[in-house]
């Protein structure tokens, strides 16, 4: 299936500071994957009093790329929209460094007795193996991050004499997931909620499709002038990108919904049909989408488990009427 948003294509060099507004520099982090797109957009916010958004992936060139880029200024605020091992995972490093304070909604949330389902489906022609996917490529969780100031949504929580800082909670992604509005210039950071590239991947049990959805509709509700995605370039406007973003993620929905009504009742038989056009590395994360919509399907009561037991990946499924 055609994706109906146009991407927002991001060349810029990576491991060197680029100014792209006048209160905004990014840093790209070398660590281009299926989930990173061209790298990390770390981003630098203000002049000689500067706030850092998302420090990046341990990775020594964007460490020193940060550090340079830092020489000479005061880092009042690290701000982290989300724990994922590309994102924070350097802000340990940057707090240590320059004894700012960290914001975050709070740290991941553990699972007691979660079981993480074996995705891996061995006697399909997809399989996973075959095309070399290692786990380098599943987005990581960094466990140990956890914020000084743990933010609310709305508060504004950093404010220097050139720019100020708003959290917005945008669950779904991740439960912790917050994306951060910087008023004067009309700029929302969006993370992983919105990327400028692809969809989003929203994984159970943290990820969670119905808070996803939500996030979406408060986002768009907010009108801002551009948005600065943690992937891909920015997109300057946002309103039809995010009904067209918002618009793709209902059409899975009905695609999904239309594939158990013909009988494909199986999370990976949907997966083939409905992402045959997606590269098949990235079929594995697109189960767990499909699963997350699922979760969300059988509580709207559209759809239910053929064996009346809770949603699960490996699970068949059936339209309720
Ligand atoms: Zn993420």
């Amino acid at each position: 299936m055609a994706i109906p948003f146009v991407p927002r294509i991001d060349d810029a060099p990576r491991a060197k500071p680029q100014r792209v507004t006048p209160l905004i520099e990014r840093v790209i982090a070398d660590n281009p994957s299926k989930f990173t797109y061209h790298g990390t957009g770390t981003y630098i916010v203000g002049g000689r009093e500067c706030a850092v958004i998302d420090p990046g992936p341990r990775l020594e060139s964007h460490r020193l790329a940060l550090a340079a880029a830092l020489e000479g200024r005061t880092v009042v605020g690290i701000v982290v929209t989300h724990c994922h091992g590309d994102h924070s995972p350097l802000a340990a490093w940057l707090h240590e460094t320059t004894g700012a304070p960290r914001f975050a909604i709070g740290p991941h949330r553990q699972y007691q007795g979660w079981v993480d389902e074996d995705d891996r489906f061995p006697d399909e022609e997809d399989d996973t193996e075959k095309v070399g996917v290692d786990d380098e490529e599943k987005e990581t969780i960094d466990l140990g991050f956890a914020p000084d100031v743990a933010v609310r949504d709305g508060e504004t929580f950093l404010s220097t004499r050139e720019f100020s800082m708003a959290a917005v909670a945008t669950p779904g992604h991740t439960s912790n997931h917050m994306c951060v509005a910087m008023p004067e210039e009309g700029t929302l950071f969006t993370g992983d909620h919105v990327m400028g590239w692809s969809t989003t991947v929203v994984s159970p049990p943290d990820g969670d499709m119905r808070a996803y959805i939500d996030s979406m509709h408060k986002v768009i509700a907010r009108n801002d002038s551009i948005l600065w995605p943690t992937h891909g370039g920015p997109v300057t406007d946002p309103q039809p990108f995010l009904a067209a973003y918002l618009g793709h993620r209902l059409e899975r929905e009905r695609q999904i919904v239309a594939e158990i009504a013909a009988g494909n009742t199986t999370i990976p038989g949907i997966v083939r049909v409905v992402y045959a056009g997606v590269d098949k590395r990235l079929h594995r994360p697109a189960r767990r989408s499909v699963w997350s919509h699922l979760r969300k399907l059988c509580d709207d009561g559209v759809v239910a488990t053929a064996d009346g037991g809770a949603p699960r990946l490996l699970g068949e499924y059936r339209i309720t009427r």
